[in-house]
């Protein structure tokens, strides 16, 4: 199949407006399971049949890291979306990242960080026969979605969706809300816990 390519200037204009062929499979990178709720209601209104995928092994500690996973499950429960899962390996996150322990949050370590979940994202994808993937990275305002995208441009089968944009972060909220989810109040990694 015809991989599509997007330019993420274009798509940060024009993002979301593409429609696919109904069942259109496309794997979706989980950061937690508030982002997730407005991020599979806009692919599943796209046309995308949307599969799962946490892998996350910047959280920290591993309670966290289960912690943030029961409540996608409950998420992929309510979309009846399924779910697969990177085992925990922190070890080799903290490795990826070396040298950048003290960077501010949205520095280079975050870059390294969405470079390392995007490559575990790219290779599932590819080992699932699922020719698009996503992440749901994009919903934070705290997160800059030209940096993601950037990174996630140079993986195949990325497509950049500005999750946040059209109010797709209050959505997750309010999604998150009525699903009763546990909302994080720090990123992930230590060095952002600890801030
Ligand atoms: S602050 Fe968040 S994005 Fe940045 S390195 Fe830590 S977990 Fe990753």
């Amino acid at each position: 199949m015809h991989l599509i390519r997007f330019n993420a200037k274009m798509e940060s204009m024009k993002y979301q407006e593409h429609t696919v062929q109904r069942g259109t499979r496309i794997l979706l990178h989980c950061c937690c399971g508030p982002c997730s709720t407005s991020s599979i209601e806009r692919l599943r209104a796209l046309g995308y049949s949307v599969e799962l995928y946490y892998a996350n092994d910047n959280i920290f500690p591993a309670a966290e890291w289960t912690k943030r996973l029961e409540e996608l499950r409950k998420v992929a429960a309510f979309f009846s979306c399924d779910i697969e899962t990177s085992p925990y390996n922190h070890e080799s996150w903290r490795e990826s990242v070396k040298g950048h322990e003290t960077d501010s949050e949205g520095g280079e370590r975050c870059s390294l960080c969405f470079s390392y979940n995007l490559e575990l994202a790219a290779v599932h994808a590819q080992e699932m026969g699922i020719t698009f993937f996503t992440t749901t990275l994009s919903v934070s305002p705290h997160k800059n979605s030209m940096t993601i995208f950037s990174i996630g441009e140079s993986l195949e089968g990325f497509v950049p969706f500005n999750f946040k944009k059209k109010d797709g972060y209050k959505r997750s909220i309010e999604l998150s809300n009525m699903l009763d989810l546990y909302r994080q109040d720090y990123c992930g990694c230590e060095f952002s816990r600890n801030r």
